[in-house]
């Protein structure tokens, strides 16, 4: 007979599953007998020792065994069936909350029973609250030595473990005898070890298995499915960007005619790392083949300068170049920018958002459609259907964190014109742990500005509780007035809207204008007109006000190098990430600067470790590693990387040693054994819709 497919047979097939125990399963993401293989047990316990009732201590999972003294039902706040057994060496009270007569009238008086549960301490000795149980005969031989270890798997509402472990055993009895096809070549596998036997290792161990590896997920068979899931997580990824790739590019030569004159106005010179990557960057543009490249920089490292020479390259060539950033703020600002540098090269930047009404956005749209706009800005708005491009060569996003895989995509096809997509530039706006550039972005490719413009000099950060706020009051009129600097106070809360967070920031800066009568204060938040809010951010940066009060709108991009310190109200609430961002607003110029949290006390033990890295680090790569411990991966990602996140049995964490040659090995099995690609990404990543298209 040939062996079935064991991703073809049903879990229903199975005994035990019916079609309420099949719905429950499916909530798990367990359809199939396969499915149900790599559904690996959370845990394990030691069921085969039997532990004397005397040695029993509060919080133990463990079998105890005795003879029943008695089994009587009680009638307190809850009926409930109450049995004590004793083994000779004490007493064991156990109880059930739900429980029938058959069940009562079997625990019969000079019977055994054998237990399992967790201990509990309980009024004259331990008790277990609805242990498993079976009544027995005889006694068994207390024993300390183990025979095999329990699997305990994760599972959901209504399905009990025993039920799942009942429907474990059948797969796993399934494995053994029909085996499961192993795509990952021989010579490739960790540890030697075969598919099959590592499920079989982790679904019921060896009684001489090192209990510890396995609880930390050391142990070689759960390294080695990690690694096969990575591997296929990186291949899913590299196939789309294969794809990505098999279409055809403008090519665009690195020289351009633009570019001399566009340094000789600059006010300074690219740094090293600047130029570095720039030159990365056109040797992509130069193919024909669309770039895919992701310019990680911290905070203040000209980012923006990179994009603008980037840009150049295609615009000198009479093509277009848009650039999307997340907020209107930050675009508006990018805008600003671009219009500033390039207007005197005679090149046109527009600039295209939701509040972009009207005639004004009629003139927008047409100008994009005619090419007479050669710099293209703007938020998610520029993606709408009604926007079309004349002959967009290249797109540049800014603060790649909120955007998905998908929206990427999505842009692409936007921007396509004849045959030709356009070439696609990610920035970050903080940078990425490398494990998860690794992984989260390994279809593209990466370019580092490890350097900053010269002459900062570091932000000083404290944290500060807001019992204290009197005196930071203080500090901010003494930075304005003596040292002539200006201060952003930034408002936080934990309410997502923005109508309060708004609200917070007006009372705020109220609140500050009252307390500081000498200043000027200003008000700046997302709920504004774009124009007021231009107006205010120019008229602060023109030095016009001394204290900007604002909502995290100016998390990103605003730059005003006279500014000196930076209060953040609710550090707590915010990721580091984020934190590292706002704070990024002071420490521009030459002077010294600051940065004071004023949290909220009591901190919980995660915010003061998180303080506590922002106040010993201002490297953006160092807080960006700490972050993702602190954490995890999914937060550090955000809701929009899900894919990645649903990680079944790798770890980021902990299993980021393997990433260097997780990805040496994809690039190897695309070149080598394509034939083992697809399978790997189907069994791994199939049912996830990040990874479907690709
Ligand atoms: P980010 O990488 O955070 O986006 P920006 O592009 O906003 O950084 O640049 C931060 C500041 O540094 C801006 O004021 C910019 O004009 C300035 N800057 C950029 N490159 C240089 C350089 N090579 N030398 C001096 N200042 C620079
Ligand atoms: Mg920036």
């Amino acid at each position: 007979m040939p062996s079935p497919n064991l991703a073809q047979y049903a879990i229903t097939d199975l005994k035990g599953v019916g079609p309420k125990a099949a719905e429950r399963l499916a909530k798990l993401g367990i359809s199939n007998v396969q499915e149900m293989l790599f559904h690996l047990p959370l845990r394990y316990e030691d069921r085969a020792k039997t532990y004397s009732i005397a040695t029993l201590m509060p919080h133990m999972h463990v079998s105890a065994q005795g003879e029943i003294e008695q089994a009587n039902i009680t009638f307190g706040k809850r009926k409930m069936l109450v049995c004590q057994i004793n083994d000779g060496t004490g007493r064991l009270t156990l109880r059930f909350f739900n429980f029938s007569a058959a069940q009562k009238n079997a625990m019969q008086p000079g019977k055994f029973m054998r237990c399992f549960g967790e201990v509990r301490r309980g009024r004259v000795g331990p008790e277990m609250a609805h242990p498993e149980y079976s009544i027995v005969d005889t006694m068994e031989e207390s024993s300390s030595e183990s025979e095999s270890l329990t699997p305990v798997y994760p599972t959901t509402e209504g399905l009990k473990q025993l039920s799942i472990r009942a429907i474990a055993e059948q797969a796993v009895e399934l494995l053994r005898k029909y085996d499961i096809e192993d795509h990952l070549p021989k010579q490739y596998r960790p540890n030697q070890l075969s598919l099959k036997d590592a499920l079989l290792l982790l679904h019921s161990p060896p009684q001489n298995v090192n209990l510890t590896q396995l609880e930390t997920g050391q142990h070689p068979a759960q390294q080695r499915l990690a690694f096969e899931e990575l591997l296929a997580q990186n291949l899913s990824l590299l196939k789309l960007r294969q794809k990505s790739q098999a279409v055809n590019a403008v090519s665009l030569p690195p020289t351009n005619s633009l570019e001399p004159e566009f340094l000789a106005q600059l006010p300074f010179k690219p740094t090293n790392a600047q130029s570095r990557v720039v030159s990365e960057i056109k040797q992509d543009l130069q193919k024909s083949e669309p770039m895919l490249r992701l310019v990680q920089g911290d905070v203040g490292s000209g980012k923006t300068l990179v994009a603008a020479l980037s840009a150049l390259t295609a615009i000198a060539k009479g093509y277009q170049v848009a650039l999307m950033a997340p907020t209107e703020i930050l675009s508006e600002q990018h805008a600003l920018n671009f219009k500033s540098w390039f207007t005197q090269l005679g090149v046109e930047t527009c600039w295209l958002g939701g509040k972009t009404k009207g005639k004004e956005r009629t003139q927008t749209l047409e100008k994009i459609a005619n090419g007479q706009a050669q710099m293209i800005v703007g938020t998610h708005a520029l993606f709408q259907e009604q926007v079309v491009f004349s002959n967009l060569a290249l797109i540049i996003i800014d603060e790649q964190h909120r955007f998905g895989v998908h929206q990427r995509l999505s842009l692409r096809e936007k921007g396509k014109f004849g045959d030709c997509y356009p070439h696609q530039l990610v920035m970050t706006a903080t940078p990425i742990p490398r494990t998860l550039a690794m992984t989260a972005y390994a279809d593209l490719e990466t370019s580092i500005i490890d350097e900053l413009p010269p002459g900062r000099t570091p932000i000083t950060t404290v944290a500060v509780p807001d019992t204290r706020r009197e005196q930071v009051i203080k500090r901010v009129e003494n930075a304005c007035l003596e040292q002539q600097r200006q201060v952003y106070w930034v408002c936080t809360l934990i309410d997502e809207s923005e109508a309060l967070q708004c609200q917070a920031a007006e009372d705020t800066a109220q609140q500050l204008a009252k307390q500081l009568p000498d200043l000027k204060v200003a008000l700046v938040h997302g709920r504004m007109k774009a124009q007021e809010k231009q107006q205010i951010m120019a008229d602060f940066k023109a030095g016009l006000y001394h204290v900007l009060v604002a909502t995290t709108v100016i998390e990103v991009g605003v730059d005003v190098p006279n500014a000196s310190l930076i209060i953040i109200e609710n550090p707590e609430r915010l990721g580091l990430a984020q934190l590292h961002q706002l704070r990024g607003r002071v420490g521009r110029g030459d002077i010294a600067s600051h940065c004071l949290l004023l949290y909220h006390a009591p901190l919980s033990n995660t915010a003061q470790k998180r303080l506590g890295v922002l106040r010993d680090s201002n490297d953006g790569f160092v807080i960006a590693e700490k972050d993702l411990e602190i954490r995890g991966p999914g937060e550090v990602l955000g809701t929009k990387q899900t894919g990645l996140v649903d990680l079944k049995i790798a770890d980021l964490t902990r299993d980021k040693h393997m990433l260097p040659s997780v990805r040496g090995l994809a690039f190897d099995l695309l070149k080598h054994h394509s034939a083992s690609v697809d399978p790997l990404i189907l069994r791994w990543m199939g049912n996830r819709s990040e990874f479907a298209m690709a």
